[in-house]
């Protein structure tokens, strides 16, 4: 929260991922001195793109969908002429078939057995009838599927996907995730949309999305390279270690492995978590309590790297079977035709907790991988060359129950924190996009500049989100 009426001279950005880019961009537009502080070698955050020789991929499928015109428009401006726009296509793998995601009617009935296809609908239809004698309770993940979709989907798809997503019972996790996420309408209105395509009230489901040529990492770098021609500085392999209180004129003392630094207000886009234990005792006891409770989850990728092209023109496939360790796959070549100069690559994405066997590389996840892709059918052993790993520890803020409770606590207290805004996907522990990271950058900037409240403009709907 910024002290009212005084424009600082001195601002500290923590993180360089899109929100805290926006925000010492949106500074040094205006004249205001920033620097920012970044604990890896490169900008970016999850929105990376991780090249190797003639090879690039990114921390998992990422496309640029926005609601915004503004936003498409901002990112157009920052890459002129290397936005792809490009079809979707994505499949859901089950019962050892491919549907499309999001899911259609006919292509249901189509390709699932005819008697788990009679199972769905009478589930489903006795869930509506039961909901009507007794109405359900819908706080937690798995009431709020089974009312919308039936048992037995929930049980095929939804909960299967879901445990191996958060690594937790889906009746452990709150229903805000899936309002949030699922934006595939409940059966009756895949059922609706089917018969009558035109009159369907479903939120977005994206049908065509952004790529930039040479990967999502490029967003990045071209605001890094924007920040640095207006004045502002990144220094890169910085990480914080403490953050005081300036004695007497107010602002902080930001101690990193680099040395340190002051400013009069900082912005803050490193995980909230983090953030408070950084502050110490400038945020009151009950505040760190409610954040030790706070917690993400971990993903690891494999990239294979193969010496045949694939046939497969999928942007990514969600694999929810158990059989199958890692959760879903991506194709970076259907993102972008230069992501790999000879054959093609797959990437395979593992979700964990970040410390486990799976973080640690304890498991071989490239053998799961070679052989859950040859026994999806899309490549033979012979044909993969090598894989590549990569990390990130912050992922996915996980919406176990009583997050909200938390999350309100610990933002409260940050918001009475003067000269400090916090935002994005890790500072506000919300799970969003980049274009809303993008933006809430740019309104932590303009908080500071006494223009609104980053809060106050993201009090979203679920009309907000966009499916995943
Ligand atoms: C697998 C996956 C797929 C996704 N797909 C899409 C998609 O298709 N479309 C879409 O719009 N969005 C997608 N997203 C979401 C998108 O990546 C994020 O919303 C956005 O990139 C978050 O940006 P941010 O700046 O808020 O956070 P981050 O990108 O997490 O930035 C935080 C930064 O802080 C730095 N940091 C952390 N701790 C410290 C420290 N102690 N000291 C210094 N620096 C530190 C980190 O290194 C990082 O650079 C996806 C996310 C994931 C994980």
């Amino acid at each position: 929260m910024s002290t009212e009426g005084l424009r600082p001279s001195r601002v500290v950005v923590l993180g360089a991922g899109l929100a805290g880019l926006a925000a010492a961009d949106r500074l040094a537009e205006s004249g205001v001195e920033v620097r920012v502080l970044e604990r890896e070698d490169h900008p970016g955050g999850l929105a990376t793109t991780i090249r190797e020789g003639a090879f690039h991929f990114d921390l998992g499928p990422h496309r640029y969908y926005t609601s915004r015109p503004e936003l498409l428009r901002f990112v157009r401006n920052l890459l002129p002429g290397s936005l792809l726009e490009k079809e979707r296509l994505s499949r859901i793998r089950l019962l050892g078939r491919y549907f499309r995601y999001p899911p259609a009617l006919g292509d249901i009935l189509r390709r699932m057995p005819p008697h788990r296809s009679a199972a769905m609908i009478l589930s489903y239809l006795g869930e509506r009838i039961r909901s009507v004698v007794t109405p359900p309770g819908e706080a937690d993940f798995e009431s709020w599927v089974v009312r919308r979709f039936g048992r037995r989907l929930y049980e095929i798809y939804f909960g299967p996907y879901t445990k191996k997503l958060w690594g937790l019972p889906p009746a452990e996790l709150s229903a805000d995730w899936a309002g949030q996420r699922i934006t595939v309408p409940g059966l009756a209105g895949i059922i609706r949309a089917t018969l009558f395509p035109g009159r369907s009230k479903s939120r977005t489901l994206v049908g065509t999305f952004h790529y930039p040529r040479g990967g999502i990492g490029r967003i990045a770098g071209a605001l890094a390279e924007r920040i640095e021609n207006r004045g502002g500085r990144i220094q890169y392999r910085s990480e914080l270690r403490r953050i005081t209180r300036r004695v007497e004129k107010g602002g902080f003392l930001f101690s990193a492995n680099g040395g340190q630094l002051e400013a009069d207000a900082v912005v803050n886009s490193l995980p909230v978590t983090d953030y408070v234990q950084l502050l110490g005792d400038l945020v009151p006891e009950p505040v760190h309590r409610a954040a030790s409770g706070l917690r993400f989850r971990a993903l690891v990728l494999t990239a294979l790297r193969l010496s045949k092209r694939l046939e497969a023109r999928d942007h990514w496939i969600y694999v929810p079977e158990a059989s199958f360790r890692f959760n879903r796959l991506s194709i970076p070549g259907n993102f972008d035709p230069d992501a790999s100069e000879h054959g093609s690559q797959v990437v395979f994405e593992t979700t964990c907790r970040e410390g486990d066997e799976v973080w640690a590389g304890r498991r071989d996840l490239a053998e799961e991988a070679v052989e859950g892709g040859v026994r999806l059918g899309l490549f033979e052993r012979g044909h993969v060359l090598e894989s590549l790993t990569a990390r990130a520890a912050h992922a996915y803020p996980i919406y176990g129950c009583g997050y909200a409770a938390r999350t309100a606590t610990v933002l409260d207290a940050l918001d009475a924190l003067e000269d400090s805004v916090t935002c994005g996907r890790q500072g506000l522990f919300r799970y969003n996009n980049m274009d809303h990271s993008l933006e809430m950058g740019r309104c932590a900037a303009e908080e500071l500049l006494g223009m609104g409240r980053v809060r106050d403009r993201f009090a979203w709907t679920s009309d907000t989100w966009a499916d995943g």
